[in-house]
């Protein structure tokens, strides 16, 4: 009998209209994530996949990996062999616990040349286990499910089943360009885009000389622990200080974050354009701060006419967090660091803005040369 890892993907694939290319780049992000622990072969059968080492490798390990896949509905350790209703008897034999449980039998069918139907399938595996182990049949809440699929002339047994990260395979939805600092909503927010199948790509705004290297860093672990979710994954980071300095000489304080916003949009649209990215990503929360009020939004998208995406907006902070704790970047989050020195940061930051007063704010600002020698010194960082 063969070890293998079975997936199943859910209703969702159907819904996308295009499953082929949904099972192709589910199967691609399983092979590059599986990559650090060997190779492994996918294989499509019926709505449903088998994962298949192909090298030496820890099966624990190997769940972890999938544990990691966007698109999966459940997934879990499961033995394949040549349909026959022997190998069906050895190998639930062979995979059973020692002890006293109670269980329960689960078969499913996608095979014309199988001879019993489902119903007779579960009874009489039922009954091959009573009278091997004397367990209790529990048909509502059993300590042990037996699933059995038939498929392609194959029997697929397993008794586990771990529920997956759902959402969409990693990619299917495009490519989008993340606006990531070093907080706990932006990762998340990231991370929503994701799972909803979405290839990220991250800028982050610093203001060294005037904040440390360690807050740099902090991005770099971010974007990193993103990265156990998507292969790989490309870092900008843009020096900002110089124009948030021309920001602060020139413009009235009250508006100081917007304007840093509007042109964070602008550096971050060239960026988007530049590797395909079709739409911006933001952490921002409805009222959570000065910044994020709809009045203030709305100034800040008019400076690029680039789909911003908010996957956030409707959320509180408890949602927020609970999403960064998933992602794995809570932690690394939570540490300190400055986000931008005070004399960067207004004493009363505006609520409300108007579209024209920002534009009027900006005719005080002669920073074109300068947004585009910004753009020259971006450093790029590939994480895998
Ligand atoms: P976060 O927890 O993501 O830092 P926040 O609650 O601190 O968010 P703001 O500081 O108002 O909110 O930022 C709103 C959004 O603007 C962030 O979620 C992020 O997408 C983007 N942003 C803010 N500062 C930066 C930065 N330095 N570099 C890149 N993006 C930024
Ligand atoms: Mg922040």
């Amino acid at each position: 009998m063969q070890k293998i890892h079975l997936l199943h993907y859910g209703e969702l694939a159907l819904k996308l209209g295009n499953r082929r290319l949904f099972e192709e780049r589910l199967a691609k992000n399983i092979r590059a994530l599986a990559a650090p622990l060997g190779r492994v072969k996918v294989k499509r059968l019926y709505g449903r996949m088998v994962v298949v080492p192909e090298t030496d490798m820890d099966d624990g390990e190997l769940a972890l990996v999938l544990d990691r896949v966007f698109g999966l509905a459940y997934h879990g350790q499961a033995y394949m062999e040549e349909a026959s209703w022997e190998n069906l008897e050895r190998i639930t034999a062979a995979i059973l616990p020692e002890g006293e449980f109670t269980f329960g039998v689960r078969a499913k069918r996608a095979e014309q040349t199988w001879p019993k139907g489902r119903g007779e399938t579960e009874r009489e595996l039922g009954a091959f286990v009573v009278g091997l182990r004397g367990w209790k049949v529990n048909l509502t809440n059993p300590d042990i499910w037996v699933q059995v699929e038939i498929v392609n002339q194959k029997i697929l047994i397993s008794i586990e089943k771990k529920p997956g990260l759902r959402g969409l395979p990693q990619g299917v939805s495009g490519q989008v360009m993340a606006l990531f600092s070093g907080g706990i909503d932006s990762p998340a927010a990231a991370f929503a885009m994701m799972s909803r199948g979405c290839h990220i790509h991250a800028i982050h705004f610093h203001s060294a000389p005037y904040t440390s290297q360690e807050s740099q860093d902090k991005v770099v672990d971010l974007a990193q622990a993103l990265v156990r979710f998507q292969p790989k994954m490309t870092l900008h980071m843009v020096a900002f200080a110089e124009l948030q300095q021309e920001i602060v000489k020139n413009t009235p304080q009250q508006f100081r974050v917007i304007l840093y916003r509007r042109y964070m949009l602008r550096i971050a649209e060239i960026m988007a354009k530049r590797s395909r990215c079709l739409a911006l990503v933001t952490g921002e929360s409805l009222g959570q701060v000065a910044s994020q009020t709809l009045r203030n939004m709305q100034t800040v998208d008019a400076a690029t006419d680039m789909l911003i995406l908010r996957p956030l907006v409707g959320t509180d902070k408890e949602d927020i967090t609970k999403m960064a704790k998933k992602a794995g970047t809570f932690d690394i989050s939570i540490l300190p660091h400055e986000d931008c020195c005070s004399f960067l940061m207004p004493r009363k930051p505006a609520t409300r803005s108007r579209i024209f007063e920002i534009e009027k704010a900006e005719e005080g600002l002669d920073v074109e040369d300068l947004l585009w020698d910004t753009v020259r010194g971006i450093e790029t960082i590939q994480l895998s």
